[in-house]
C-alpha cells in the first residue's frame, strides 16, 4: 500500500455571540480536516490543530510542505513517516505549525492503519478501556453571561449527567505580564480577579449540591504570583484543577506554584512534542498532562507523552477543543493508554462537532462515553455537513 495523496478542507463556523477565553475571543471557529488516499482504495481522516493562526497556512502547510515527504510512502509505517517530516523540517520545525500540521497526517495515517488491519484505533495502541469519563468543557466568558449564567450553566451539565465542569478564568486586565493586552477585542468581556473568584464561587457552590468537581483554565494569562494567590482561593473552594495557569515560557513560575498548591496544575496544551512535555514532567512543573493528538505531534507523539508521564506517576488526559474529527482521536488515544484521565468535551454551541460525522460520540445514559467498534477511529464525515461549513 502506497500513499498517493495529501490533502487538506478548512471548515469553518461563524458566531452569533462571540465566546472568548482568557487570551482569545473567537467570533469564528476553523477546523482543519486532513485526508490521506492510498492506492489501496483506504483513505485517512484526520485534523491538524489551526489555534492562534490563519487555517489556510496550516493547510499550506499540509499540502505543500508535508504532503511531498510521505506521498510514495507506505503509510502503515507511521512511526518511520512521523521521523521523516520532523527530521526533514527540523530548521525550522519541531513546534508550531509543522507540529499541528504533521498531527494532521498522523492522525490520518492512524485511520488507515486500523482500516486496513479491521481494527478500532484504541484497541491497535493496546486498548486499555472501552468507555470514558468525559467532562463538560465549556463556561466561556461571552457577553451577557454573569455569574448567576455561569452557575445556570454549569447546573445544566450537572443535570445531564456530567460530574465535572470546566469554566474559563483569567480575562483580567491589569494582570502584569498577562498576554491579553495585545490580543483582539481585548477589551470585551473582561473582569476583575475578585469578579473571576466570584463565578468560580457561584459554580463550586453548585457542583457541591450535585456532588460534582469544577475545573478552571487561566489559558497561559496570570503571572506567577498571581496564579499562586488565585489558585490558593480556588483551592480553598474545592476546585479539582487549575489548568495553563502561566505563560509557556514561564516554567519556573510553574514549578513554584506547583509546589504552592495542593490542587493539582494541568497543562500544557499549547506545548508541541514529546521533548517539550518531558521537561514540564522532569521537572514537576505541571501534575496532569494534557497533550492534544491534533497540537502536540499526533496520535504517535501523544502516546511517549502519556508513557512518559506514565514513568512520573502522572496522570494524562488530552486538551480537546475542536472538531468532532479531534474529539475522536482523542478518544482513542485517552482510552489506550493506562494513566488515563478523563476525557474533554466541549460543550460550546459547535455544529463542527455535533453535525460533521454520521455518528458523533454522545454521553450515554450511565455518563460514559463509549468507543466506535468500527475499524479505524470509526468516523464516516456527514457531506451535508462539510458543504455547509467548506470554505473555498
Ligand atoms: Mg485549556
Amino acid at each position: 500500500m502506497k500513499i498517493t495523496n495529501v490533502s487538506a478542507m478548512i471548515l469553518r463556523y461563524q458566531y452569533e455571540n462571540a465566546i472568548a477565553d482568557a487570551q482569545n475571543y473567537f467570533s469564528v471557529r476553523n477546523a482543519v480536516i486532513v485526508t490521506v488516499e492510498t492506492d489501496a482504495g483506504i483513505s485517512g481522516i484526520g485534523e491538524a490543530a489551526c489555534f492562534g493562526g490563519p487555517a489556510e497556512s496550516t493547510k499550506f502547510i499540509v499540502e505543500k510542505e508535508l504532503g511531498p515527504i510521505v506521498i510514495g510512502e507506505d503509510p502503515t509505517n507511521i512511526e518511520r513517516l512521523w521521523k521523516k517530516m520532523f527530521d526533514r523540517t527540523r530548521q525550522h520545525g519541531r513546534g508550531g505549525i509543522i507540529f499541528s500540521a504533521m498531527s494532521g497526517i498522523d492522525v490520518a495515517l492512524w485511520d488507515i492503519l486500523g482500516k486496513h488491519a479491521n481494527c478500532p484505533v484504541y484497541k491497535l495502541l493496546g486498548g486499555y478501556s472501552d468507555r470514558l469519563l468525559p467532562y463538560a468543557s465549556s463556561g466561556f466568558y461571552t457577553k451577557g453571561k454573569e455569574k448567576e449564567q455561569m452557575a445556570a450553566e454549569v447546573e445544566s451539565y450537572f443535570k445531564q449527567g456530567f460530574k465535572y465542569a470546566k469554566i474559563k478564568v483569567g480575562r483580567n486586565p491589569g494582570v502584569f505580564l498577562s498576554p491579553l493586552e495585545n490580543m483582539q477585542a481585548n477589551d470585551e468581556c473582561t473582569y476583575t480577579l475578585e469578579e473571576d473568584y466570584e463565578r468560580v464561587k457561584a459554580c463550586t457552590d453548585v457542583a457541591d449540591r450535585y456532588g460534582a468537581r469544577i475545573m478552571v483554565d487561566a489559558n497561559n494569562t496570570y503571572n506567577t504570583y498571581t496564579a499562586i494567590k488565585m489558585g490558593k482561593a480556588f483551592q480553598d473552594l474545592g476546585v479539582f484543577w487549575l489548568e495553563e495557569p502561566l505563560h509557556l515560557d514561564n516554567i519556573e513560575g510553574s514549578i513554584e506554584l506547583a509546589q504552592a498548591l495542593d490542587m493539582p496544575v494541568a497543562g500544557y496544551e499549547s506545548e508541541t512534542g514529546l521533548f517539550n512535555f518531558r521537561e514540564y514532567i522532569n521537572r514537576h512543573a505541571v501534575d496532569i498532562v494534557q497533550p492534544d493528538t491534533i497540537w502536540s505531534g499526533g496520535i504517535t507523539e501523544c502516546v511517549k507523552i502519556a508513557n512518559y508521564a506514565y514513568a512520573h506517576n502522572m496522570p494524562c488526559m488530552p486538551h480537546v477543543f475542536s472538531s468532532a474529527v479531534s474529539l475522536m482521536a482523542n478518544a482513542h488515544f485517552l482510552a489506550s493508554i493506562s494513566n488515563q484521565g478523563i476525557l474533554e468535551m466541549d460543550r460550546n454551541v459547535y455544529p463542527l462537532r455535533d453535525e460533521l460525522l454520521k455518528e458523533p460520540l454522545t454521553l450515554a445514559e450511565d455518563g460514559y462515553v463509549y468507543l466506535p467498534q468500527k475499524p479505524g477511529l470509526g468516523i464516516e464525515l456527514d457531506e451535508k455537513t462539510v458543504e455547509k461549513y467548506r470554505v473555498g
